[in-house]
Order: structure tokens, then sequence, then C-alpha cells
């Protein structure tokens, strides 16, 4: 992977006058492309300053890319900074002049003597010319085999060189092939963060590739696996890999992944295997109710969801083969202040299953938690099922 490093040059970045936005959409745009971006440096107008850190950067990486500088006043110092780097003298471009004078003439502004050094560029430079403003950019290839291009400040001048001129530039230079990238999420219930984390701690590698990391909201963890790759079917080769070793070590505690919900697999889980389902759920303020309704939407009505047919292959429990589940959920006196305690029953064909939760905090906060504990254990409590 070639590197590549930033520098952005202009006093008002030191100052915080003004903040290097330049930089970091420079960052975003040569990591997408395949570039191992290893330093960014912000620079003033200084004299000798751009050429000092050019020097020193063109040891380290294949590529810079600069802002600013390229105006035709006292203060914008880098094309002559650059031909020192480089170890070139600047030379009078006639082409380039000619294009700056047509740019002015197009708009009506005038000419004055200091545009005349914009057409100065350094030895063996590659204009690329900036219709949109009226810096000339340009790339510099040194002796010694390192890139140096350099490009406007105004961001809007810049944004529109990189998206035309210099990305194809650099994936031609470079040889870079466009790389596939895809995300897939585990979602985790009923383990906290930092006990995800003991399970699969050795699994986190900034590094590595895969990169997985770990994002918790209440009640659920999201492991996520990026894999890169130069195709499709490497990406997925390397995500399954990843996932299965994760799957090994979690287990169940993984609900679904990608897009899957909880209310939705629960649904699908009831709908799928026949159930006439009836719920109770004031403890939850009606949480769960909403979820699950919202998981069916679209897809079944309420009415099919409670008298759903059940597939040719899975009848034989009760004469018109549903199967009746009910599930509860109520708060119950109990001497765990301040923690609250709640009794959660699913009774199907006439076996019931239950379990103790207590929940302390908020209410708002208690009724969410709850409800992902109750769709947690429903779900697993049908797996359960599935398996006898
Ligand atoms: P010009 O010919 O327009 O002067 P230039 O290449 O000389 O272009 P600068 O004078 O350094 O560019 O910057 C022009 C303006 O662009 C600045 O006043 C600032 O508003 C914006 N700018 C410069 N550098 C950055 C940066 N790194 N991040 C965000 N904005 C920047
Ligand atoms: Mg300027």
């Amino acid at each position: 992977m070639p590197s590549a490093a930033i520098l952005t040059i202009g006093s008002e970045l030191l100052l915080g006058k003004i903040v290097d936005t330049n930089g970091a959409y420079l960052g975003e745009v040569l990591s997408s492309i395949g570039f191992d971006v290893a330093a960014r440096v912000s620079v003033g107008d200084r004299k000798g300053a751009t050429s000092r850190w050019l020097r020193l950067l063109l040891d380290q990486v294949d590529l810079i890319v600069t802002t600013g500088g390229l105006g035709p006043t006292e203060d914008d110092l880098t094309r002559q900074e650059v031909a020192d780097a480089a170890g070139v003298p600047l030379v009078f471009n006639e082409a380039l002049m000619d294009e700056i004078a047509a740019i002015f003439a197009s708009r009506g502004y005038k000419m004055t003597k200091n545009n005349r050094k914009q057409a100065y560029l350094p030895k063996n430079a590659t204009p690329v010319s900036n219709p949109v403003g009226t810096a000339p950019a340009f790339i510099v290839k040194t002796g010694w085999g390192k890139t140096i291009i350099c490009l406007p400040g105004v961001p809007r001048e810049l944004k529109y060189l990189i998206r035309h001129a210099i990305i194809p530039h650099l994936r031609q230079a470079f040889n870079l092939r466009t790389r596939e990238k895809r995300t897939r999420v585990l979602k985790v219930c009923g383990l906290g963060e930092s006990g995800v984390d003991e399970q699969i701690r050795d699994l986190v590698d900034p590094e590595a590739n895969p990169v997985v990391a770990m994002l918790a909201s209440p009640g659920m963890v999201r492991v996520l696996i990026t894999a890169e790759g130069a195709d499709a079917a490497e990406v997925t080769q390397r995500i399954e890999g990843m996932e299965r070793r994760i799957r090994q070590r979690l287990g169940p505690l993984i609900f679904g992944a990608d897009d899957e919900t909880l209310e939705g697999v629960v649904t699908e889980d009831l709908a799928g295997r026949g159930f006439s389902f009836t719920l109770e759920d004031e403890a939850t303020g009606g949480e769960v109710t909403r979820l699950l309704l919202s998981a069916f939407k679209g897809r079944y009505s309420i009415r099919a969801v409670l008298e759903n047919d059940t597939p040719e292959s899975e009848k034989g429990e009760g004469a018109s083969g549903k199967k009746p589940a009910t599930v509860w959920v109520r708060e119950i006196p109990a001497d765990r202040a301040p923690l609250k305690t709640y009794e959660l029953v699913m009774e199907v064909s006439g076996k019931k299953r239950s379990k103790t939760i207590h929940l302390g905090g908020p209410g708002a906060e208690i009724r969410h938690r709850l409800s992902i504990i109750v769709l947690d254990q429903i779900r697993k409590w049908l797996k359960e099922k599935a398996k006898h």
C-alpha cells in the first residue's frame, strides 16, 4: 500500500482562525482510494517552513498532497518551497500564463503583475488546470521518484480538482485498484460490553483485516467485523472466518446480524412456528407489544398473527394446528429496594417457564431494558423449544 502525507499551508490554520477541513477531507479521500495516510501537518506562511517539512515527509512517504499558498501574493510561497524541496528551479510556463490570462479575460478581471508569479512552476512540474479558480495546481515528481501534489486552499476549488483531476491521476500513477470493503454486524443480548470484551478481546486488533470493534447501547452490544479485500469474494471469506470464531465464543447470545432486530427475530419465530400468541406487558409500558407489532407490520396483519396457519409439516399440536403461547411480565413485590422486581412467564401448551428480573434506574430506562430482556428471553425459550 503506498503511503501519503498531507501538508496544509496557511498561518490562519496555526492561529486557530480556520479549522483544517482540507486536511480532514484529504485524509478521507486518500485512505478511501488506497493510501496509507501516515502523517498530517499544518505549517504557517513562513519562508523555509514548508520546504523543511516537505523534506522531512518525503523521507517517510511516497506522496505528499499540499493545500494553500498558491495565490499571487507575497505570502503565497508554496511554488518556491516545493521547488526548493525537490531541488529544482522555478521556471516560467508560457502555456500556463496564457491559460491564466484567458481565465481573467473571461471573467472581466484585470490581471496584475503579481499574477505572472502563478505561471512559474517547479521545473518539470505538470500543471493541473483549475477552471473554478485562478490559482493553478500542479504535480511534481522528484528526481528520486516521490510525488508532491499542490492544490489551492479554497475548499471548493480543492474538492473540484480532487474529484475531476487528482483521483483519476493517482489511481493510474499508483496503480490503485478499487478495493472492496464491507462491515458485518453481529448483535448480542444478555451480556454487557465488558462481558463481550472478555470473550473476544484477543480478536480485537485495529491493524488486522478484518477489524473487530464493539459498540454498546442499552441492553445490547454490536460486534462489528469490517474486512477489506481485492474483491467481494475475498471480503466475504474474511468476514465469514471471523464470524465463525466469534460465534464459537458467544453462541446463542448472538440473536441476529446486520439489519435484524430482536423483535424481528422473535416475530419470525412466532409466526413461522404457528403460535397463537397472547401477551401482557403493562410492566414495560406496552413497549414489547409495540415492538412486536412494528415488526409484523407489512408482512402479516395482526389477525393473521393470532391465527397464523401452521405449515402442514408442523401440524399436530391441537386440532387447529395452532399452539397457544401466553407471555406476561408483571412487577411483583420483593425486598430488593431500590431495585424493582419483575416476573416473566411464558406458557406454551400448558408448560410454564418463568424468570425473575431485578432492575434499577429511571423508569423509562427500566422499561426499555426490561423490554429487551423480555424479548431476548422469549427468543431463548422459543429456541429451546425448537430443539425438543
Ligand atoms: P488563493 O489563490 O485563493 O489565495 P491559495 O491556494 O493561496 O488560494 P489560501 O490563500 O491559503 O489558498 O487559502 C484561501 C482560503 O481557503 C483561506 O482564506 C481559507 O478560508 C481557506 N482555506 C485554506 N486552507 C484551508 C484548510 N486547510 N482548511 C480549510 N480551509 C482552508
Ligand atoms: Mg492565498
